[in-house]
């Protein structure tokens, strides 16, 4: 059974739709994984560049904004007077602690070509007071870093730049030489800015970006490069910048905290058309095994069962063969099929159990009869009689009118004694040349006898003339009739041997005549009954 149904149609589009969708879900899993995920994570960390690209440029821009106060301040001769001490009350009338708070300066450093310090003013970032110094010591030691920092890069010669520099705390620092407003005469020294990156920066940067912003000094990362840490629903993305100071060359990191809104909304919408792509592929794979069944498999299993002929009702028939597909065509010619075989059965079976020359049932008809009548009796007190007539002298009428006149007469005589057998309600068949066997159910001896007289009679009515029979100058039968006596001991051919010996004895007795075969000790003659006038 388990082996049928593995090779069966059904198995096998099962397992062909069942292989189709495995194959199609593996195909949109490793889409999703190699293409279609991948390519939604490059978009977001396309858009988390865009934004450090942002915060880059307004860094730029508040460094380009520090660069070109520096240059303002160190191209104007009044600056160009004060470092060449022309000018004592510079410092008095332009610097005031609102000042630098104002532009967000924390220091201001004024040197000679060859690098001395010639003026600082800054605001000490422990007090957070506004001091004046002409050495980085004492109370103005808090600026010695940023001294030596400025003047390694004079001695480097970096004539006008903005660096990022870096120890403790990060810094913007911006210089460039000291000349005359019509830029005239040689630089007499050098001005530098520096604006601290604090915490008031950074909420300046917020302000200006829109955007949450840290900023941290890394010794690890190079700079140039972009750091990303993706954590749930939010993004932490860095990059660094050159940095200069006492530490190792660190980098400056400035890092912004971004949403992954866009990037978990397009996910979850993926995932949806994944997860429903998916559904929709195995509804339509069950829609079409479902189809098939109905349209095909189905009317397949009806029709193989019609082809067997087994446990077909009329409707499920009509079904099938009133269908006007290629099932309903098939169906109509097994149909016409079985109709043409069983027309050839049926013709093949009175062959074989009818006499060709009468058309009366046959020996073998007649013997199953005779048992199936045996079986009835059996363990019943019914009756049962077996009757076999003959001709007379037939012999004598072949010889005198010829064989053919012997087979209509055969056919005449048939005739008659089936439509007796008929009327009576009893079988009758030819059972021999010119011998014929009555089985006759529920009849008493004396009906037997009276059915064979009635027998006799028929065919005494029929006059067919016998000129050289020695009983009568017509055609004339003779019956023996034997009765079951017991259905345990006697077999149906012990019967039909009684009467035949019944039949012996009626041709002995001068035929044209029915016996009783009476048992066990003799027989004897029952009747002659008158031949008609
Ligand atoms: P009895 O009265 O003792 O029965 O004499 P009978 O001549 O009828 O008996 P017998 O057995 O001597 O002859 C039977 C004859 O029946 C012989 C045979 O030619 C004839 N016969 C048997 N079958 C057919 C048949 O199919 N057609 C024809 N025409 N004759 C047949
Ligand atoms: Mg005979
Ligand atoms: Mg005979």
């Amino acid at each position: 059974m388990q082996h049928r149904f593995s090779r069966s149609l059904r198995f096998r589009f099962f397992a062909a739709l069942g292989g189709l969708l495995v194959c199609a879900i593996a195909a949109l899993a490793a889409l999703s994984a190699w293409i279609i995920f991948p390519a939604l994570q490059a978009e977001e960390r396309a858009m988390v560049k865009r934004e450090l690209d942002r915060v880059e440029r307004s860094f730029q821009l508040d460094q380009q904004q520090l660069q070109s106060q520096v240059r303002d301040w160190a191209h104007w001769d009044d600056t160009y007077q004060f470092v060449q001490g022309d000018y004592p009350r510079y410092s008095e009338v332009n610097f005031s602690q609102e000042m630098f708070e104002d532009m967000r300066y924390q220091l201001m450093a004024f040197f000679t070509t060859t690098g001395d310090v010639h003026f600082l003013a800054g605001i000490n970032p422990v007090t957070g007071n506004y001091q004046t110094c002409t050495t980085p010591n004492d109370e103005c030691a808090w600026m010695t870093p940023f001294v030596k920092t400025m003047q390694a890069a004079i001695a480097e010669d970096r004539s006008e730049s903005t660096a990022i520099y870096a120890d403790h705390n990060a810094a913007l620092m911006a210089s460039t030489p000291i000349l005359r407003t019509d830029k005239s005469g040689d630089s007499v020294g050098w001005l530098f800015k520096v604006r601290s990156l604090d915490d008031e920066w950074i909420s300046y940067m917020e302000d200006y970006t829109g955007l949450p912003i840290s900023l941290t000094l890394s010794n690890e990362k190079a700079p140039g490069s972009d750091d990303f840490h993706f954590s749930g629903n939010t993004v932490f993305a860095e990059r660094y910048f050159p940095a200069y100071g006492s530490a190792n060359s660190p980098s400056l990191a400035l890092g912004i905290d971004l949403n992954r809104t866009s990037y978990l909304t397009s996910l979850t919408t993926f995932r949806y058309v994944l997860v429903w792509t998916a559904v929709l592929m195995i509804m339509v794979i069950a829609l079409v095994l479902l189809l098939l069944e109905k349209i095909v498999l189905k009317p397949l299993r009806l029709l193989t069962q019609f082809t067997q002929q087994i446990g077909m009702t009329e409707s499920q028939t009509d079904w099938l063969t009133k269908r006007d597909d290629e099932i309903g065509l098939l169906s109509r010619a097994f149909q016409e099929q079985f109709a043409h075989q069983q027309q050839l059965n049926d013709e093949l079976l009175k062959l074989s159990t009818h006499d060709a020359l009468t058309g009366l049932p046959n020996r073998r008809l007649f013997d199953q009869r005779l048992d199936a009548a045996f079986s009835e009796v059996d363990g019943t007190s019914d009756l049962l009689a077996v009757m076999m007539l003959d001709i007379d002298h037939f012999k004598l009428y072949n010889d005198h009118y010829g064989h053919p006149e012997g087979d209509i007469c055969l056919q005449r005589l048939a005739e008659v004694m089936h439509n007796v057998a008929q009327a009576r309600g009893f079988f009758i068949a030819r059972t021999g040349g010119e011998e014929f066997c009555a089985i006759l159910p529920h009849t008493s001896p004396g009906s037997a006898k009276h059915i064979g007289e009635q027998l006799s009679l028929a065919v005494d009515r029929l006059q067919i003339p016998h000129a050289t029979s020695p009983v009568k100058p017509f055609v004339t039968i003779s019956a023996g009739i034997a009765m079951l006596q017991d259905p345990k001991s006697q077999s149906p051919s012990e019967v039909v041997s009684c009467a035949d010996q019944a039949l012996y004895l009626a041709k002995e007795a001068g035929r044209h005549q029915v016996v009783l075969f009476r048992p066990p000790l003799a027989s004897g003659v029952i009747s002659e009954h008158n031949t008609p006038p």
